[in-house]
């Protein structure tokens, strides 16, 4: 008799229950497993009626599915990465890792509905905003807080709240550029504030605030440098002194933080970045930093300050386009409540653990790494261990060294050149991102996760074929 074919096609279960289908849940999950089986059936089908056969072991399909799931995955656009590059917070790659707790919420608040705008108390409306009101206010000091999509959203809204068709008075020295074209004077411009710029590139003094203030004038603005420096023959007036004059003159005086830190970073070795506690307590009106910088949260701006000025900016019908989602407000409502014991978040944050890290730690990591790597690579490439010194990145900790180690890899011609490497890497799945200096492929590991080790030689195995 005629094998019809449609008969050679094995049922869903029998499928399911093999290793290899079984490895494949635990790594990706059943239900992609489930829907590439039923999506190959499918195909399978169509093939019989077409006069085909289909594959005539269940090791063919074994492998038929693990292919598809392969291709599924790399089909992503959005995908993980491993960051060789020890560069902490890579705005490119997608800026701070979520702490356990913060991915935790995220998932749960995904899964199901929320409570979102919704008083669980009364019943009624509630507001988006008061999930993370109290916490802000709790850990920064401040009166009261409110979180937008951005912290260049933060500027905008404050500036088109508090001082549109109004003057607002900058240091030369402060009106900067920060990545992806956020550049405080033209913030200023779409805001419909006017900017009157004070003193010098390298010197400004108080006296030149004092002098430039007028009737028009609606506040004071301190920008953080985030992404350079100056030094040499320099002065800023410090934020308490412009406090003063706010005072003085009635004026508000407005801070962009940029990165935000809220724990004393100093005892690590790094520089001594104002904490956002400090602006507050200084006396700044409102400060505005980032949630996905040193925070070490979704991206956010988070505003922080007078109840009374707060309350203007939420009333903003701009609000409406600058609100966040749930999901932010998970990562960062989360991740604000590890902050609440600072040890805790120095521990939990990704973001802090990597940045505080002993150099030695990663060197050790790097040795342990590399011995590894001389396994897989064999004589296909030299393999040490060498000095990689790395930065906090995203325009935190301008100027700032962070000590850290690599692991060098100097393929041989066999291999292949250095870029030819590198995008080996960033094939692998999941991509690594490694980089090229002192004439190496260098492997940084204070930005490589643990359990990401594994990943990395995988990805150099593949050099062998
Ligand atoms: C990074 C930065 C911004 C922009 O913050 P985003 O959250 O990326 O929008 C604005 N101001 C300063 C001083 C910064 O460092």
């Amino acid at each position: 008799m005629e094998d019809d074919g449609l008969t050679r096609i094995p049922a869903m279960n029998r499928l399911l229950e093999r290793p290899a289908a079984r490895a494949a849940a635990e790594r990706w999950s059943r239900e992609e497993v489930v829907l590439a089986l039923r999506e190959l059936a499918a195909e399978e089908r169509e093939k019989v009626a077409a006069g085909g056969k289909p594959p005539g072991s269940l090791e063919a399909w074994d492998e038929l599915l693990l292919s598809r799931l392969e291709s599924r995955l790399s089909a992503r656009n959005l995908r993980r990465v491993v960051n060789a590059t020890g560069i902490i917070l890579h705005t490119n790659l997608g800026r701070a890792v979520l702490a356990r707790a913060a991915r935790q919420l995220l998932a749960e608040v995904g899964e199901g509905y929320s409570n979102l705008e919704f008083d669980l108390r009364t019943g009624e409306r509630g507001s988006r905003h008061a999930h993370v009101a109290g916490l802000l206010s709790e850990i920064t000091g401040a009166e009261a807080g409110l979180v937008v999509n951005n912290n260049a959203a933060a500027v905008l809204l404050i500036l088109d709240t508090l001082a549109s068709g109004k003057e607002v008075i900058v240091s030369r020295g402060q009106l900067v550029e920060i990545g992806g074209a956020f550049r405080i004077p033209e913030v200023l411009a779409r805001s419909g504030a006017r900017l009157v710029e004070v003193g010098t590139t390298n010197k400004t003094r108080l006296a030149d605030y004092e002098r430039a203030i007028t009737a028009e004038t609606a506040l004071l603005l301190k920008v953080h440098t985030s992404n350079f420096r100056v030094i040499g023959f320099t002065a800023e007036v410090p934020l308490a002194e412009l406090v003063s004059l706010g005072r003085k003159r009635g004026l508000p005086v407005v801070e962009d933080l940029g990165s935000g830190v809220l724990v004393d970073l100093s005892r690590y070795g790094l520089p001594a970045e104002p904490a956002v506690q400090q602006s507050v307590a200084a006396g700044a009106d409102l400060v505005t930093f980032s949630g996905d910088k040193l925070l070490g949260a979704a991206q956010a701006g988070v505003i922080v300050g007078r109840a009374e000025l707060v309350g203007r900016l939420a009333r903003n019908p701009l609000m409406r386009a600058l609100r966040v989602d749930k999901l932010t407000l998970a990562a960062l409502e989360a991740t604000l409540r590890l902050y609440r014991n600072p040890e805790l978040a120095l521990r939990e944050v990704p973001t802090l653990a990597m940045l505080t890290r002993p150099a030695e730690e990663v060197k050790e990591a790097a040795e342990r790494l590399a011995a590894r790597a001389r396994e897989v690579l064999g004589q296909r490439a030299g393999v040490e261990v060498v000095p990689d010194p790395t930065e906090a990145g995203g325009g935190s900790l301008p100027g700032a060294e962070v000590p850290s180690w690599a692991v060098g890899i100097t393929p041989g011609p066999e291999v292949g050149s250095l870029e030819e490497c590198l995008a080996r890497l960033r094939s692998a799945d999941p991509p690594v991102i490694a980089h090229v200096a002192q004439g190496r492929l260098l492997l940084n590991l204070r930005t490589v996760l643990p359990g990401e080790e594994d990943l990395i030689l995988a990805a150099l195995a593949a050099w062998r074929q």
